[in-house]
């Protein structure tokens, strides 16, 4: 990840047509979401059943994955373990192929995103079309998308009008929302009829019966699901929930804390085959990619029961400045700064934990409780111990504090030290700057040592 946040998040920063279009649709989605999860008494009961159930499904997830291995099969579908992106990319190209296809429709398709699919998919010869409108504009336009449910969040309708214009040769269309989703909606229809072979993600899978749901705004979810003949759905291995049941709590927690709709206009959900009814092969893909890893931190496998509803994402104010591009990473925002290092490593995505201030509003909004503070801290301390050199000056300086106060004798005797050797550095009570420590004191101010402590104060006084 070239560059890291810092210098990614500078040049989004100046882009002011950016800046708005942020403004504008993070504000509109945090007003509805705290409008209708006011409507709930009981939101925060909600919210501690998810997390309860997603910490269920964590301590036993070998279990609950075996469980919904045996259900597929026994529908009449399969399931492919892939370890890591490749090992996907590789059963996924094998099975378009299997197909004879040589384009395939998506849908729902961040766990694609994150083992760059199509990227492996063109490299075999096989053209990819994403079907969710602003996926779709976002691959028109050529880029990434910037926010998890709303990937075309950095565009307004006039930026997407000339997508639209230039890559599906429209010259007379206009920017009415109603004109762009029919122009697309034109291109779509004609992609499902031909398309033999359908690319799925999903939002939840059910361990007892191996139903996998997908919840959706525009409906064309369920045109992949249905009309191509075999569809293959790519699953995280911590998307699981132990029965159906369980879609309940969840059903009702991330519409409202995603698009601010008290239900999804689509819910889709489908068990293995029927036979004339639907696809007539169907295969997961369940997708480790570093998940286990994630799960043997103790702190950080809470990670794992995020259900991507982007809560956390509308309320930050890093990421409502500065976009999800600033992230170089398919999760952006809080959660992207606490999963993509866990997933990519620290060494790798190092500059994502400090893409945060810790207000805390991530955690606050989150529908599974996830500490998202608690665990930026964690990574923070992660990419400390492992990426920093041992002869850092910061990483000396900071071992040196710990050690001082962590005994009485030894923290009163560094206070004398540092206020002798603080002189030449305090200035109006503050220090801008120390030697050694320019990183660190460069967006901090230390308060100088007054002359006298409290505990100084307080002997002198009894
Ligand atoms: S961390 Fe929580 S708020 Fe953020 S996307 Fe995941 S579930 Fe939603």
């Amino acid at each position: 990840m070239k560059g890291g946040f810092p210098a990614r998040a500078a040049v989004a920063l100046g882009d002011t047509q950016l800046r708005r279009n942020l403004a504008v649709a993070t504000g509109t989605i945090r007003r509805k979401r705290a409008q209708v999860v006011s409507e709930r008494p009981d939101w925060e009961e909600l919210r501690e059943a998810g997390r309860a159930l997603k910490q269920r499904v964590l301590r036993h997830l070998d279990e609950y994955l075996l469980q919904f291995e045996a259900a597929v099969e026994q529908a009449g579908g399969r399931v492919h373990w892939a370890r890591d992106a490749a090992e996907a990319n590789r059963t996924i190209v094998s099975l378009v192929r299997g197909a004879g296809a040589r384009e395939v429709v998506k849908v729902k398709s961040l766990t694609t995103d994150e083992i760059a699919l199509n990227r492996a998919l063109e490299a075999a010869g096989i053209a990819t079309v994403e079907t969710d409108l602003a996926e779709l504009i976002v691959q028109l336009a050529g880029e990434t998308p910037s926010h998890i449910l709303v990937p075309a969040i950095h565009k307004n309708r006039f930026e997407i009008r000339d997508v639209l214009r230039r890559e599906l040769g429209l010259p007379d269309l206009s920017a009415e929302p109603a004109d762009l989703t029919a122009a697309a909606r034109a291109y779509l229809r004609r992609k499902f009829l031909g398309a033999e072979v359908a690319v799925s993600g999903a939002n939840f899978a059910v361990a007892e019966t191996g139903t996998v749901c997908v919840v959706e705004s525009e409906g064309n979810g369920r045109f992949c699901t249905t009309l191509p003949r075999v569809l293959v759905t790519v699953l995280g291995i911590e998307k699981l929930v132990p029965a159906p049941e369980d879609l309940e709590v969840f059903l009702q927690l991330l519409p409202r804390s995603s698009t601010g709709e008290r239900m999804n206009p689509y819910t889709s959900l489908w068990t293995g085959i029927t036979p004339g009814d639907g696809p007539e092969e169907f295969h997961v893909v369940l997708l480790d990619n570093g998940r286990t890893a994630v799960l043997s931190d103790e702190v950080g496998r809470e990670t794992l029961a995020c259900i991507r509803c982007s809560a956390c994402l509308n309320v930050c104010p890093v990421y409502s400045r500065t976009g999800g591009h600033a992230y170089g990473s398919v999760y952006p925002g809080p959660i992207g700064a606490i999963l993509t290092p866990q997933l990519a490593g620290v060494d790798r995505a190092g500059s994502l934990p400090y893409a945060s201030s810790l207000c805390g509003a991530c955690g606050e909004v989150c529908p599974v409780k996830i500490d998202i503070p608690k665990v930026l801290v964690h990574l923070r301390g992660r990419v400390t111990r492992e990426t920093v050199r041992a002869a850092d000056p910061e990483r000396i300086a900071m071992r040196a504090l710990a050690w001082s106060f962590g005994d009485e004798r030894r923290f009163e005797r560094a206070q004398k030290a540092a206020r002798v050797g603080q002189l030449p550095f305090a200035r109006g009570g503050r220090i801008e700057r120390l030697p050694g420590l320019a990183g660190w004191t460069r967006t901090r101010d230390l308060p100088a040592l007054p002359a006298q402590t409290f505990r100084e104060w307080w002997r002198a006084r009894t």
